[in-house]
């Protein structure tokens, strides 16, 4: 007998109710049938490829919470599995929804294999990185089948989805070389199909074979991120007509996608100017028929490198509160240097406090109940709560004891000393005396 459903997406339509739509039902406190609904459409996906036995399933889409991906993975300068997977489990405590495995040094299938059996966040990867250090060959001695066969390897190891730079094809050879932008390509697994396509002369392989590709995600129900090879690099080259081909090409291709069940995720900009990311937006759900969004930053200026978990965190705020559903994080070390573990924690708290921001505005439910927790907190001088409620505990906590009220008012903190508004205001409704001096 055939299984009675291969994706998320088939069982929606199909009106059968998996158990990974109920866990999402009852994280995000919605009827399952609001998330079957979805799911159904297209508009929410839930990356859950079965053989992660480990995952604790997640949904997104702009009408969720918001979701932060945290991108790790053995490389060169850091190839020991454990600490690795320690980097991982602290980004999962601290919040983190997905792991990206970028993995770019030596045998990367057992560190694959070890998320998948290990790690409760959903687990993407980008096939196309893989592919060189996989078959320890040069770029342009791969085959396009070389390049599916990655697919299927990631596929039959557990990810829960891919990465795919299916969008450009050899017309955007033809745009970059012509020279109109700023930054080419900045997109690392875009740049790799850009090479390849223009060393071999053949199509994108990603885009010639996507119907191969469309049957090993439905067998595994394997989630397509269509990746955005032209994203924008500088504020200079956003929204240009590079960006804006792709992305209608991702629309056709989400469609195919959907016509064989296969979940998509698309994924957006980049460095883009603050008055232009709401209208990405727009477009980006007009184009691909509300696909949820999955954007990398987007930064709101070049000029920042050292803060651009700051120029992220921005960007990321209004494009979720703008329909964005997936914020990949951005560390204080992009465009420098491979991130260490203080700049994973940097760049996880910038994300979490961007969708935090955003799904408020968006009135996701319960969204700001931890706010008004904090507010009462902060109202009653009462410290524990304070801490209970804080996004980073440890650092507010920290930062509080280093530099803690000379006077025995340890109610208050040094900021304002004995002139603590919140502590006179206390005292003047209760009717007390407000010592000062
Ligand atoms: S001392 Fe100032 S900053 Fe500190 S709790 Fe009171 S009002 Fe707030």
């Amino acid at each position: 007998m055939g299984k009675e459903y291969y994706t998320q997406m088939e069982a929606a339509r199909k009106n059968i109710i998996t158990p990974e739509m109920e866990k999402v039902a009852a994280k995000e406190d919605r009827s399952v049938e609001f998330i079957r609904e979805r799911v159904a459409k297209g508009t929410l996906v839930i990356p859950a490829n079965p053989l992660h036995k480990s995952l604790d399933p997640n949904g997104i889409g702009s009408m969720l919470k918001t979701k932060i991906n945290v991108n790790l993975g053995v490389s060169r300068d850091c190839k020991d599995y454990d600490i690795e997977m320690k980097k991982v489990m602290s980004a999962v405590n601290m919040g983190a929804e997905a792991i990206m495995d970028l993995s770019s040094h030596g045998n990367t299938q057992p560190f694959r294999q070890k998320l998948c059996r290990e790690c409760p966040a959903m687990i993407g990867t980008v096939p196309v990185y893989d592919a060189v250090i996989h078959y320890q060959r040069d770029l342009n001695t791969l085959t396009a089948k070389d390049f599916i066969d990655v697919v299927r390897l990631h596929a039959e190891d557990g990810v829960d989805f891919v990465t795919l730079h299916c969008g450009i094809t050899r017309k955007t050879i033809e745009q970059i070389r012509a020279g109109k932008r700023k930054m080419n390509l900045v997109s690392r697994g875009g740049s790799l199909v850009f090479a390849w396509m223009s060393m071999t002369g053949e199509e994108n392989p990603f885009y010639e074979f996507y119907d191969e590709i469309l049957e090993i995600c439905r067998e595994h129900d394997v989630t397509i991120s269509l990746g955005d090879a032209c994203r924008p690099g500088c504020l200079a080259d956003a929204t240009d007509q590079c960006q804006i081909e792709e992305l209608v090409r991702l629309g056709e291709l989400t469609q195919r996608a959907w016509e064989k069940d296969v979940q998509v995720m698309v994924e957006g900009p980049g460095h883009v100017p603050l008055d232009q990311i709401a209208a990405n937006m727009k477009v980006q759900q007009t184009i691909c028929k509300g696909a949820p969004f999955y954007v990398l930053g987007p930064l709101v200026t070049d000029i920042a490198p050292g803060y651009d978990h700051i120029t992220a965190a921005i960007g990321g705020a209004v494009a979720a509160m703008s329909g964005a559903a997936f914020l990949c994080y951005v560390t204080p070390a992009e465009h420098l240097a491979l991130p260490n573990v203080e700049d994973v924690k940097q760049g996880i708290i910038a994300s979490k406090i961007a969708a935090h921001a955003a799904d408020i505005a968006k009135g996701i439910p319960h969204a700001r109940e931890q706010d008004d927790r904090m507010a009462d907190a902060r109202r009653k001088l009462d410290w524990e709560a304070q801490w209970k409620e804080a996004i980073d505990s440890e650092t507010a906590k920290a930062v509080r004891a280093s530099r803690a009220p000379e006077d025995d008012h340890s109610d208050t903190c040094s900021m304002c000393g004995k002139f603590c508004a919140v502590r006179s205001i206390n005292k003047a409704l209760a009717g007390e005396l407000i010592d000062i001096l």
